[in-house]
């Protein structure tokens, strides 16, 4: 089994690290190759997604991922910038269902943003799209604006499109999740407003005649956003599209009280994947050595379960992660009072040694 290891930058470096020291304890036979990417991919070849990076990525069975991006590459043009990196490997491998799951440890509820009764227990998985929508539609660019109110001045335009298999396939990815879950899916959409979300409403509707044990419920990205917050333990499973699904996974993230605690998987049609946190790169706290590696060591978790076929080793490794918690180990973004402060090594470590 050949894992590409694409740490990128910041943070990314440091909690990989400690992820690969838990994959590498299992006692599997798991061969992995590192490369790099993101501002480390320009650094090192000019490009953030060097075509060996690219490669390797395509021949491995799984590719872990840290992070990519840093401030300091804002000026580059925008081919160049790092996040150019994680756009190019979604559609280069065609990973078009990002799975993140947002579940909130007991031992954390006091890291919620939210009342301990509003949120403990919470147990939910968002199901992005991950190929399409306003974020890859053409035409897209600067120009002079054509017609309307301000024609003749300067925009910026972008182009929201959905294909119908493309909405079909997120939709049965989503519907069998369900099916695994507790059979309850939300589809978000904008279709009072937006024809590609009227159109996602009714391809996904179409697509639930073949689930009829799942109830399916559509609900308008602004109430989404808002009963995310109000009554996040309604939901079970969310299905929505690219840019929605971005904005309301970060708003779960922090029910679950940090993005340190978020893996995520982002899928292609025969289950091989790229996992990594939810988070960036956190450039304000790279270096330092106090950034959480738990999503990164629950992504490899999640890579184990969807793309290694090894779904004992992944409960290994999350029971030994609920472990540390419960032994009062806190990185700062997740410290209360009467926990013990740990650095991301001793984190990875203390994981490590909760696995035997
Ligand atoms: P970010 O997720 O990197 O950081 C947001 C906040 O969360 C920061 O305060 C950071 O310190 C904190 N944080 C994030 N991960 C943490 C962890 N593991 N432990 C503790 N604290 C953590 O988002 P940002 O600041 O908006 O972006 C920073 C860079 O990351 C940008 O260049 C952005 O484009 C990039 N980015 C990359 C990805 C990706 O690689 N998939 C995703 C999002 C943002």
């Amino acid at each position: 089994m050949k894992i590409a290891i694409l740490p990128g930058d910041g943070i990314g470096t440091e909690i990989v690290e400690q992820a690969v020291k838990v994959l590498n304890a299992l006692g599997q036979k798991f061969e992995m190759e590192t490369a790099p990417v993101g501002g480390a991919g320009y650094e090192a070849h000019g490009h953030p997604l060097p075509e060996g990076t690219l490669k390797l990525a395509q021949e491995a069975d799984a590719i872990l991922f840290g992070a990519v991006g840093d401030w300091k590459y804002d000026t580059l043009e925008r081919s160049l910038r790092p996040e150019q990196a994680i756009l190019g490997l979604r559609k280069h491998l065609t990973l078009f269902a990002n799975f993140r799951p947002a579940i909130l440890y007991p031992e954390l509820v006091g890291a919620s943003s939210l009342k301990p009764e509003i949120v403990s227990g919470l147990d939910i998985l968002i199901v992005r799209e991950l190929n399409g929508d306003i974020y890859f539609g053409q035409p897209r660019g600067m120009r002079e604006a054509p017609d309307g109110p301000f024609k003749g001045a300067r925009e910026g335009f972008d182009t929201m499109r959905y294909a119908e298999p493309e909405i079909r396939r997120i939709a049965h990815v989503a519907f069998q999740a369900a099916q695994k879950r507790h059979k309850r899916l939300t589809s978000v959409d904008k279709a009072n407003v937006l024809e590609t979300f009227q159109f996602w409403k009714d391809i996904v509707t179409d697509v639930h005649k073949e689930y009829p044990d799942v109830e399916l419920d559509h609900m308008y990205v602004d109430n989404a956003a808002m009963q995310l917050v109000r009554a996040p333990k309604k939901f079970d499973v969310i299905v929505t599209g690219n840019m929605f699904g971005d904005i309301l996974s970060d708003a779960a993230a922090m029910l679950t009280g940090s993005i340190g605690m978020l893996p995520s998987a982002s899928l292609d049609a025969n289950n091989k994947g790229l996992y990594e946190p939810s988070h960036g790169s956190a450039p304000d706290i790279a270096g330092k050595g106090i950034a959480n590696p738990l999503a990164t060591i629950l992504s490899a978790a999640m890579m184990l379960r969807f793309s290694l076929n090894l779904p004992a080793e992944a409960d290994r490794i999350e029971a030994a992660v609920k472990k540390v918690l419960t032994q009062g180990l806190r990185t700062p973004d997740i410290y209360e009072a009467g926990t013990t402060k740990v650095g991301t090594t001793e984190m990875g470590d203390a994981v490590l040694k909760a696995l035997s």
